[in-house]
């Protein structure tokens, strides 16, 4: 049995283990910390014990991998479809977000129509640049501003339409993203398919999906789960004999296939130094990140009905309603993605500014009282989708035997997330198979 090793228990590891563990190889996962899920997790809130996110994840069901994953292991029950979005804007209006009974693209026609906070010639600007935007080439990638520009849309579109859908979903802002994955959400998250804007939220904390449940799954199929185990480099001294895995405790680990799994940040360093100057390895560095910011905050009563919102002209971009989470304490947590611009901002600060925020949108913050406060920016939340992006993004079949890569960063054709994260391990996955003579299609198709 051809033993492959796996580093890294982000989603991007734990896809290639559960893609390859029934498929006749001996398993093992490595990973640095004392929890599985990687970017995608949770930890224990030292204040009130309560298991928290570090940021609320969502998914929408364009992302066929990562619900096939779930599937796979039983978790798809935890996610809870919402079929309507509700968009607020600082005056406290909304409007709400759903498809009618139509045919794809038709389906949010009459949605798009309906958002009080653009004007009727705006949505006809929108449409016209949408329309352009889905007739450009795939792998065209221009800057996105200009091009928005060029195809006559106003400061407001681009702010409260284009900007809004693109912050949240490429974690990065429109003066900085490319054409090719802003029509990549425009796309496959609202055109092509009825259901593929339905957003899916977690109903448990993320550590329960990845951690718990996925934890029994790969009991059952023997994968060797090596937790708080970091690789601090591997080599291969011979392609017959396979890979040395050098680990932080100083023992070290052999392996026939090695896939790196980790993010793009920490993956050049564990190369062996011949390879970290090789262009197709090389290539990564020139990847950058962008930060997410959450703002954490307990309530001593309910103070949103709504599920979510999704924020237009404000510091928060969605705000996240996790309900009464221990008696008396009611939690929100208000996600600020493409947060640069928060660099600098002491934490106290940030949590004024989102405290006001809600102050403003809902009469009942007002009357509440915060319980408590907690703010984590992740600083290298995900690689900024820059025009040409993809040339520093590597397939996951290197040209050095044994040797794989998966991660949100690698050439998955999708944005920085969950789903590419999924993609990346599939990918993996199936260049290992080649490898061995058994060539599979793991990757799901589009809806
Ligand atoms: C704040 C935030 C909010 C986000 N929101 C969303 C969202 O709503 N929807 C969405 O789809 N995506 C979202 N994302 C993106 C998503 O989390 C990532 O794209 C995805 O989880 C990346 O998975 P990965 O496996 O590629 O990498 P990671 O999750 O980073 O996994 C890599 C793993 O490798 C481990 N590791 C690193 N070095 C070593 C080593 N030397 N030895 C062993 N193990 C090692 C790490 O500990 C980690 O567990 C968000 C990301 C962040 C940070």
């Amino acid at each position: 049995m051809d033993r492959v090793t796996v580093v890294g228990g982000g989603l991007a590891g734990l896809a290639a283990a559960v893609a390859l563990a029934p498929r006749g190889f001996a398993v093992t996962l490595m990973e640095s910390r004392q929890r599985l899920g990687g970017r995608a997790s949770s930890f224990v809130d030292a204040a009130s014990g309560q298991v928290i996110d570090a940021c609320q994840h969502v998914s929408m069901g364009c992302c066929t991998n990562f619900h096939h994953l779930c599937d796979l292991v039983g978790v798809r029950r935890l996610l809870a479809p919402q079929h309507t979005l509700f968009f607020q804007t600082p005056d406290g209006r909304i409007s709400r977000f759903k498809a009618d009974p139509w045919p794809a693209p038709l389906h949010l026609g009459r949605a798009l129509a309906a958002a009080h906070y653009l004007t009727a010639g705006d949505k006809l600007g929108i449409g016209y640049a949408l329309a352009r935007m889905l007739a450009e080439p795939p792998d065209t990638d221009p800057p996105l501003r200009e091009w928005l520009k060029r195809h006559h849309q106003s400061d407001r579109a681009i702010d409260r339409f284009w900007g809004v859908v693109l912050t949240s979903a490429l974690n990065e802002t429109v003066d900085r993203v490319g054409l090719k994955y802003a029509r990549k959400v425009f796309r496959d998250g609202f055109v092509k398919h009825r259901d593929a804007f339905t957003v899916h939220v977690p109903t448990v904390p993320l550590a329960e999906l990845y951690g718990v449940e996925l934890r029994g799954w790969m009991g059952r199929y023997s994968v060797t789960l090596q937790e708080n185990v970091g690789v601090v480099k591997a080599s291969c001294e011979q392609e017959r004999s396979g890979w040395e895995l050098h680990l932080r405790d100083g023992t070290t680990q052999t392996t026939k296939h090695v896939i790196l799994a980790v993010p793009f940040d920490r993956v050049l360093a564990l190369l062996p130094e011949n390879l970290v100057a090789d262009p197709f390895f090389a290539r990564i560095g020139h990847l950058t990140p962008s930060p997410i910011t959450s703002v954490h905050l307990w309530y001593d009563r309910k103070v949103l009905d709504l599920p979510h919102v999704v924020l237009v002209d404000c510091l928060g971009q969605w705000v996240f309603n996790r309900g009464e989470v221990a008696p008396g304490e009611h939690y929100l947590q208000v996600v600020v993605s493409a947060a640069r611009p928060l660099k600098g901002v002491g934490r106290d600060e940030i949590t004024r500014q989102i405290v006001n925020e809600l102050t403003k949108l809902y009469p009942a913050v007002r009357a509440a009282k915060v319980l408590r406060t907690k703010v984590v920016t992740e600083h290298t939340a995900t690689f900024s989708a820059v025009p040409g992006v993809d040339a520093f993004r590597p397939p996951q079949a290197t040209p050095v035997p044994g040797l794989y890569l998966a991660g949100d960063y690698t050439a998955t054709g999708w944005p920085a997330t969950m789903e590419g994260a999924v993609r990346s391990g599939y990918l993996a996955a199936e260049a290992v198979l080649r490898a061995v003579g058994r060539p599979a299609r793991l990757v799901q198709p589009d809806l």
